[in-house]
């Protein structure tokens, strides 16, 4: 058995809510999220820390967290921004070795700062929270399908 958390929800040998999955990439909630819709987005292969990831494959992390960004904003979470997080090595408070971009959706208000949430984690229903960052996700694509038909003669 694959020693590495993340390579096991890869798997699907450990269970995750994914919110999504290309061939490179996978996005799923965190267990312990520090707010409602706090996702991990990981590479399919292994690599422990930004030393050992390719750096188009980083490039590609750092698209897929802008976009579920975006995609927070929209749909039932509704944030008004979000913290992008990478802690890379130990020294960065880095617990799970295979590197990991947190997206963390931020609301007005909400008041909390990055390293005292990671301390008051909150519960959360998964099911209805993944819904609902895939339901921005599609709701950012037709608005770049509509932007895409707007320009075109
Ligand atoms: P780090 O401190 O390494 O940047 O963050 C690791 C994150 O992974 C933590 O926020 C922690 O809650 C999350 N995590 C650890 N193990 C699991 C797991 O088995 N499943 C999921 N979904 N998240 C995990
Ligand atoms: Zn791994």
């Amino acid at each position: 058995m694959n020693a590495c958390v993340f390579c096991r929800i890869v798997a699907g040998e450990a269970p995750s809510t994914k919110v999504y999955e290309d061939d490179t990439l996978c996005a799923f909630l965190d267990i312990r999220p520090i707010a409602t819709g706090h996702t991990l987005i990981i590479p399919k292969t292994h690599a422990a820390e930004l030393d050992d990831l390719d750096a188009d494959l980083g490039a590609e992390i750092f698209r897929a967290g802008h976009r579920l960004a975006l995609a927070m904003r929209r749909g039932a979470l509704a944030a008004d921004g979000a913290n992008l997080i990478l802690n890379d090595g130990r020294a960065a408070f880095q617990t799970v070795p295979h590197i990991h971009l947190h997206v963390i959706p931020r609301r007005k208000g909400d008041l909390f700062g990055v390293t005292k949430g990671f301390l008051l984690r909150r519960s959360h229903d998964p099911a209805g929270t993944a819904a609902s960052i895939r339901a921005g996700l599609a709701a950012l694509d037709d608005d770049n399908a509509r932007d895409i038909e707007g320009t075109q003669p």
